[in-house]
């Protein structure tokens, strides 16, 4: 692919070491950008100054919502190397969501390579401190000024690149996890699987509501029983119920995590019987009450694993453990973000340089 490259004339201050960086409000210098169009194919690849773009407000994105995104990380290691985490996972991830979303396929190794190739141009942004990295997140947008109810003929692909700090300022901490009783955010036959912004819209109302009750995540149930334990906001969740561990199955409904997957990889690899399966929310209640709800976590690019130690259903709140982190939990944290970061053995072949 030929990327065109126009580089930034005014370069912006980058943060100072040290300086905390949230996540997800700082941009870097430069944005990949793609267009395609009906009959084109995916056409004019661009790296340019990070800047707002000018489309049609009769853009069909406003108005249905036809848009895609991905979220993976960059990371440096102490020999100031650059590394992707399963880039390759999130390109095949893009098709399948942009397959329910009527949204053209996108070549894997074309997705991969803008990413390599934006985050390149912008390697100095990749920040130092532990704990921090360069959150990616690769989008696309419905363009055609249209405001009938039909797949767009064009597309915006773009790249924008936001220096992130550690998600836990102060090390791991246990949150608190409210399972939604009333809303649902997706049902089996819809894009529950699909990585799609009409999801969040969806779920706002109940992270609203998980917030005024003082927690700090939804986990949602199933749509049709509400019975079943699905995911939570952005995280895949999983629970270590008498030595094994146990997430819910893919089943359509739930976002297929790539760091979902990494775990249930590094679990077995461990010797961890580890079961996909249906999980009520009365067998976590009884496991609860009879001591063998031993850990709960969840996974995703953002936080990579997250301790849980309180969940809330109805009028029980179960507290898993001690409260603290569990040992598991802190070994699976420690495995994953080593290999990251470049600073364990990598026996998967999950690091990418960039
Ligand atoms: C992105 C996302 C996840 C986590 O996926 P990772 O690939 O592990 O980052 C989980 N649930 C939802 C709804 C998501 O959007």
């Amino acid at each position: 692919m030929e990327i065109r490259i126009t580089k930034t004339t005014s370069p912006k201050q980058k943060p100072a070491k040290g300086e905390a960086l949230g996540f997800g409000h700082i941009f870097t210098d430069h944005m990949f950008v793609m267009n395609y169009t009906e009959g084109k194919g995916w056409h004019d690849a661009r790296i340019v100054p990070y800047g707002n773009i000018s489309i049609s407000p009769s853009a069909m994105v406003f108005h249905y919502g036809q848009e895609m995104f991905e979220g993976l990380k960059a990371y440096r290691d102490s020999k100031d190397n650059v590394y992707l985490f399963r880039p390759d996972m999130n390109a095949k991830r893009t098709n399948s969501t942009n397959k329910r979303l009527c949204i053209p396929q996108l070549p894997e190794e074309m997705f991969v390579e803008a990413v390599k190739a934006v985050v390149d141009i912008d390697r100095d942004w990749v920040p130092t401190d532990s704990g921090t990295s360069l959150y990616i997140r690769p989008f696309i947008i419905a363009t055609d000024e249209f405001l009938g109810v039909a797949p767009s003929k064009t597309y915006l692909f773009m790249i924008i690149l936001s220096p992130s700090g550690a998600y836990y300022e102060s090390g791991l901490e246990p949150v608190g996890i409210w399972i939604e009783d009333e809303f649902v955010r997706a049902v089996k036959g819809g894009m529950g699987f699909a990585k799609t912004g009409g999801n969040y819209a969806a779920s706002l109302i109940a992270q609203v509501k998980a917030h005024d009750s003082g927690y700090s995540q939804v986990l949602w149930l199933d749509g049709v029983e509400r019975k079943y334990i699905e995911e939570v906001g952005a995280m895949n969740i999983f629970f270590k119920i008498a030595g094994k561990v146990v997430t819910p199955m893919l089943n359509g409904s739930i976002l297929p995590g790539i760091t979902r997957d990494s775990i249930i990889k590094v679990c077995k690899s461990w010797g961890y019987e580890v079961e996909e399966r249906r999980i009520s929310v009365d067998e976590l209640v009884e496991a609860a009450q009879n001591g063998t709800l031993e850990e709960v976590f969840g996974t995703g690019t953002a936080a990579v694993v997250s301790p849980v130690n309180k969940l809330r259903y109805e009028d029980d709140v179960m507290n898993i453990g001690d409260g603290s982190i569990g040992e598991l939990t802190q070994k699976l944290y420690d495995e994953l973000t080593g290999i990251q970061w470049g600073e364990k053995e990598d026996p998967y072949g999950w690091r990418v340089t960039v």
